[in-house]
């Protein structure tokens, strides 16, 4: 029997999940389909039911549902429940459990792409969404010397400070105007935000990317354009960077892992996602950014 998984959002039309899941499935020869499932609000709970069916493996799930799906949910992992977003449902014998691979995905970018470990450094997130919530909490488990976070809602950003340091780690909220936040002092600096997606040529980053310590690792979890902005900026300044598309396949190949009992082919979903990529970058009018 063909078994299958999907992804739950609204729309879904634009995620390269189906495009490089199915090609890991393909390489390893299982018989597995992965599908779409646009789902609007309404529609979540049946949606979710029918996960416990049969022959299903599981699903992703993306905005605007990571955190909706929780109560839908048998049980969650502890970084689901400490970041308060499940990107991976697993089926097994008619129960769910919820996983969040967002976090794990971007900590192995880090070192499996940029080679950095992020343990006794300092780090600085920008954002407070669901995105830097997993992020920081993987961080967390990672030893790091200070996690700052900064966000252009302050309460966001304290919440989460907050929260993480109610588990003992070293965070604390930065309040500033985006332009006169400083990005010295840390070893890397981290775009947890939507700020240059789909982004053009003329935007600039609201960041000011030149206070940045030399050597600071510049990473941007926005990966459509593969190069944004802030990728550009960090690039003219030497500085190392580190793009969105390694979370990205990471956080795929950590639940392909959950799903299957078998190890992901990473260097399968890696090819099959650039070259989705660059396909969809080519047949935008401009030749630029699309989702
Ligand atoms: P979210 O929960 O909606 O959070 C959005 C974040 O962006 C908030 O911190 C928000 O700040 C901030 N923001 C939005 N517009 C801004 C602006 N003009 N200036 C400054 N901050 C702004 O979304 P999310 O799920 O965290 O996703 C965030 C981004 O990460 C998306 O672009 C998504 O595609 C990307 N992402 C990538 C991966 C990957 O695997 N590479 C995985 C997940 C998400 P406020 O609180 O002030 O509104």
């Amino acid at each position: 029997m063909t078994q299958c998984v999907g992804i739950i959002g609204h729309p879904v039309g634009h995620s390269l999940s189906p495009v490089f899941q199915g090609a890991a499935f393909t390489h390893l020869g299982l018989d597995v389909s992965y599908e779409e499932w646009d789902t609007p609000g309404e529609e979540l709970p049946h949606r979710v039911a029918a996960l416990r069916e049969p022959g299903v493996l599981g699903a992703n799930v993306t905005i605007p549902h990571k955190e909706a799906v929780i109560p839908l949910l048998d049980e969650l992992s502890q970084g689901a429940r400490q970041s308060g977003a499940v990107n991976t449902i697993v089926h097994r014998d008619g129960r769910l459990g919820g996983h969040n691979t967002d976090g794990p995905g971007f900590v192995a970018a880090l070192r499996k792409e940029a080679r950095f470990e992020p343990r006794a450094r300092r780090l600085l997130l920008l954002g407070a969404g669901g995105a830097a919530r997993g992020i920081a909490f993987a961080l967390a488990e990672e030893d790091v010397e200070r996690l700052h976070i900064w966000n252009r809602t302050p309460a966001r950003a304290a919440s989460l400070a907050g929260d993480l340091a109610a588990d003992g780690c070293p965070a604390r909220a930065l309040e500033a105007r985006a332009a006169s936040l400083s990005l010295e002092g840390y070893d890397c600096v981290v775009n947890c935000t939507s700020v240059g997606l789909n982004a053009t040529e003329l935007d600039e980053p609201p960041w000011n990317v030149q206070t940045a310590s030399p050597g600071t690792l510049i990473a941007d979890i926005v990966y459509t354009p593969a190069e944004t902005p802030l990728l550009r900026s960090a690039r003219a300044l030497g500085l190392p960077v580190l793009p969105g598309l390694p979370m990205l396949v990471y956080q795929g190949a950590l639940g392909f892992e959950l799903w299957t009992g078998r190890e992901a082919p990473v260097d399968v979903m890696f090819r099959a996602a650039r070259e989705e990529l660059a396909r969809r970058e080519a047949a935008r009018p401009s030749g630029g950014a699309g989702r």
